[in-house]
């Protein structure tokens, strides 16, 4: 689904990726960890050319989007991505944020795209906030609305970039069970996360990112129990 060939990201001349090489297949749920600054965000920003890299390329269903030929915006459209701040419009009711883009980007009529939202928020639990406005809701709440509004476009992948570390502890669990779910449907999923139980739990593969390069990958189990590389082991130990 993607396919990333060693990709460079510099900003100045501060190198942050230096050479990234990975596959993200259909139905995988890739779980990316590292310290502050390694790059996390900036990786996961170059998949949707959120940030445009330096040099290198990322296939996405075949189509190399570093070129400046290809539309960028249809490409994001099978894209969803879910921010630690969730971005909802306040002005706007659960229910308009959850059905804007499908009527703005004409995908759907406003009947279809209300009917799917109403199918979302019955499946997230929040069918009875449909016409509340954002500033009504608790983050946990919040956050599961924007997965939702990402969902509105049946995207082939969704890109969490630490969607649970704004949120206050006790509604953690809330978004990080609707993740697993989506992650059962059969969700292509990269998850940038401190969430070591979820990535233990969830992920078909776990990815650490350290100094822009990726150190280790491997399924979870290996992962936590065998670390190979040095900087993983000390990075483990601080985070378990
Ligand atoms: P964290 O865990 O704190 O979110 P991260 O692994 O996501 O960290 P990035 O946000 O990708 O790290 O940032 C990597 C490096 O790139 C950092 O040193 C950061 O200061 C730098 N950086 C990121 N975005 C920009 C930008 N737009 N301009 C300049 N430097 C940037
Ligand atoms: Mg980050």
């Amino acid at each position: 689904l993607i396919e990333v060939k060693d990709l460079h990201k510099a900003f100045g001349d501060h190198e942050v990726l230096k050479g990234i090489n990975t596959t993200i297949s259909k139905g995988e749920v890739v779980a990316i960890i590292g310290p502050s600054g390694c790059g996390k965000s900036t990786f996961l920003r170059s998949l949707n050319m959120l940030e445009v890299p330096t040099s290198g390329s990322v296939l996405f269903e075949g189509v190399d989007i570093t070129d400046k030929s290809v539309d960028i915006n249809k490409t994001r459209q099978k894209i969803g991505m879910v921010f630690q701040q969730f971005n909802l419009f306040p002005n706007m009711t659960v229910k308009e944020n959850i059905m804007l883009a499908p009527v703005k980007l004409q995908i759907m009529g406003s009947e279809d795209a209300e009917a799917k939202a109403e199918e979302l928020l019955a499946r997230i639990g929040l069918a009875d906030k449909a016409e509340m406005y954002p500033d009504q809701l608790s983050g946990g709440q919040k956050q599961r609305i924007a997965i939702a509004r990402s969902l509105a476009m049946n995207p082939d992948v969704m890109l969490f970039d630490e969607p649970t570390s704004a949120l206050d502890p006790e509604m953690v669990g809330e978004v990080l069970s609707l993740m697993k779910d989506l992650a059962k449907s059969g969700m292509t999923m990269v998850v940038v996360t401190h969430e070591m139980g979820f990535a233990r739990e969830v992920a078909s593969r776990v990815v650490f990112i350290n100094d822009g390069t990726i150190q280790e990958e491997n399924a979870p189990e290996a992962f936590f129990a065998d670390p190979k590389n040095p900087r993983l082991k000390d990075f483990l130990s601080k985070v378990l």
